[in-house]
């Protein structure tokens, strides 16, 4: 059995999805690991399978505001394998940083996003507001009938989503460096902001430039949305690589914002 301390490790989660050969739209088993895991932190969850496509809802508390924690599970190709120096799919750690397909785009940032969301409910279960995750494995290809098709479930329902945070790669030099903010920004923004000076000691810079693909569908929704994730620097390339140290830090900085912004002193 894994100590407590191993079973909120974002870098063995990581490890543990990178694993798993989720080339888009294929999830691979991944979901439901991390169903398995927000189910005993107290998340109610639904599978919301479309086509060949895993969607995963998992929400926890009925007020408003309702922030959403966003990611994918699926990968592009690991391309020619002998350009790798590690196998892509059977994650190694060497010298401080985590490689595998995926590792930073988003496997690394989902691990993260889903340790920050257990770690936050089990210290304030009466927290304000809502928090969910909303996990697909159509980003890669199209985010159509991944994000699309949680949106139209949730929109049929009458929930509506306040804030969205997803952890798609946008650092540079440094973790957090760099943020994506959609067209309005607002408490997240601001939440996460403060959360990493906090954290990192640094501000961040806020670019609102293109990609954005599932962040558009939220957007139309009518939540503000940001994105903040690992290094984007050998995303879909050979040798795909975080650094260890950073998944923790990450953690740590999705599980502040959610302190600032639903409210816990
Ligand atoms: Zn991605």
């Amino acid at each position: 059995m894994p100590t407590i301390a191993e079973h909120r490790s974002p870098a063995a989660l990581a490890v543990e999805l990178l694993a798993r050969h989720s080339i888009s739209p294929n999830d691979a088993g991944c979901q439901e690991v991390l169903r398995r895991r927000l189910v005993k932190a107290g998340f109610m969850t639904e599978v919301l399978n479309l086509k060949r496509v895993n969607n995963l809802w998992a929400c926890h508390g009925t007020r408003a505001p309702l922030v959403v924690l966003a990611g994918h599970t699926d990968v592009v190709p690991p391309g020619p394998i002998e350009d790798w120096k590690h196998d892509p799919f059977s994650q190694k750690i060497v010298e401080g940083y985590l490689y595998g397909r995926g590792a930073a785009d988003m496997k690394g940032g989902l691990a993260s996003l889903t340790i920050a969301a257990e770690n936050f409910i089990t210290k304030h279960p009466d927290h304000a507001g809502s928090l969910a995750m909303a996990v697909t494995s159509d980003e890669e290809l199209s985010a159509r009938i991944g994000t699309g098709h949680v949106l139209r479930f949730l929109e049929k329902r009458g929930v509506q989503i306040h804030h969205a945070l997803i952890a798609e790669p946008t650092s540079h030099h440094s973790l957090a460096d760099e943020i994506k903010v959609g067209s309005k920004p607002g408490a997240l923004t601001k939440a996460l902001t403060t959360a990493i000076t906090e954290t990192v000691g640094a501000e961040t810079k806020m670019s609102c430039e293109g990609g954005m693909s599932s962040g558009l569908l939220f957007q139309k929704h009518g939540a503000e949305i940001v994105e903040l994730g690992l290094s984007k620097a050998t995303i879909h390339a050979a040798n795909e690589c975080v650094k260890v140290k950073d998944l923790f830090m990450l953690t740590a900085i999705y599980e502040r914002t959610l302190e600032i912004l639903l409210k816990v002193a």
